[in-house]
């Protein structure tokens, strides 16, 4: 194994990280203090922005402590204290990890590596998307993969949702508690949900099923107005006015760096439960990445935290 030759100031001077930290969103910089605080060598790498999908958030209302708060804000706030306790961030995306004897060689896409003991993978997972014309265009304009997050935008307003499987449904659940009519949009003729979901979402007066259709495009000028909808037996196209689509057809985790070197769930999430411990000593899973079952800003903060202990906990065993 070649020895570091990484860039960022900081992350030079350092022989072999006790922890290198990738991802910076609310599990990876939770990481970084806790590590920070418990003066370990740490290096946090961000592939994009500090904050992950927080960063991306305009209004959180579910953070405890305040009742509304600018999820950039936050995301800037945090990145603060990662750096006031002397963990470094490093803008690059890692592209690959491995292990060998007791150490994980990380490499960026310039092909620099650098030395760390103990990982701890924070890249979290991001919505699949539909593909439509409209998607991109109108995301955070009444497009929105988390209804916990953006359902009370749409108080006593017509929605949708997209999608056949458990979140989906529960989010149908969700959303009726606050919208006026919510259409479950599935692509087939029945769902896949679990019983009790489907009989409580077929019981809800405020809940109707669109079956057998797909989505075609969004539209609306500056905000969502309708969905262009195919019925895919008779293929009839049709215009449903919504001014809201939560789009729920599974989520992305962001592993591909890792397959082959650490166990994985079937839909690719990282095997860990709250002790964030993997099926590699010395590799940690914290937030969105890791099996779990719920997947919010909190969780992920308490997993940054109970990853950063168990690398220490990790180290202080080997003597260091
Ligand atoms: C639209 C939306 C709104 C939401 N609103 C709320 C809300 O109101 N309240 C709430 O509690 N939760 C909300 N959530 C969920 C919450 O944002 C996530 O649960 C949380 O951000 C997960 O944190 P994380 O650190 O695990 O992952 P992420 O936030 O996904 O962060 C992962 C970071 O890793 C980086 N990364 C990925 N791969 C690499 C790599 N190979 N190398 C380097 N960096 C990499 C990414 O760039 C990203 O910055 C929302 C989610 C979405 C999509």
């Amino acid at each position: 194994m070649s020895g570091p030759i990484f860039i960022g100031a900081e992350c030079m001077n350092q022989e072999i990280f006790d922890v290198a930290i990738i991802g910076g969103g609310p599990a990876g910089l939770s990481a970084a203090i806790y590590a920070g605080r418990a003066h370990l060598r740490a290096c946090l790498f961000e592939g994009m922005s500090a904050g992950g999908q927080m960063f991306n958030t305009s209004t959180i209302e579910n953070f405890p402590g305040f009742s509304i708060v600018d999820g950039p804000e936050l995301s800037q706030k945090m990145e603060a204290q990662v750096r006031q306790w002397g963990t470094e961030i490093i803008y690059s995306h890692i592209a690959k990890l491995k292990r060998e004897a007791d150490l994980f060689e990380l490499t960026n896409y310039n092909e620099e590596t650098v030395l760390a003991r103990t990982v701890i993978v924070a890249a979290g997972s991001i919505p699949r998307k539909l593909q439509v014309p409209g998607e991109l265009e109108l995301a955070g304009q009444g497009v929105s993969y988390c209804a916990t997050c953006d359902g009370a935008f749409f108080r006593d307003k017509d929605v949708a949702i997209i999608g056949g499987g458990d979140s989906a449904i529960e989010e149908s659940l969700y959303l009726a508690r606050l919208v006026r009519q919510v259409t479950v949009v599935h692509r087939r003729d029945a769902l896949r949900a679990t019983k009790d979901l489907q009989e409580r979402a077929f019981a809800n007066p405020r809940i109707e099923f669109l079956w057998d259709t797909t989505v075609e495009a969004i539209e609306g000028h500056a905000r969502v107005e309708a969905l262009r909808v195919r019925n895919v037996k008779t293929q009839a196209v049709t215009a449903l006015p919504v001014a809201g689509v939560f789009i729920y057809i599974g989520m992305l985790p962001n592993t591909a760096f890792l397959e082959g070197l650490v166990e994985l769930d079937e839909y690719g999430y990282v095997v860990a439960d709250e002790s964030t411990l993997t099926s590699v000593p010395g590799l940690f899973a914290a937030g969105d990445i890791r099996t779990k079952d719920l997947r919010q800003i909190v969780t992920a903060l308490a997993d940054g935290a109970m990853a950063a202990t168990a690398a220490e906990r990790y180290l202080g065993k080997r003597g260091f």
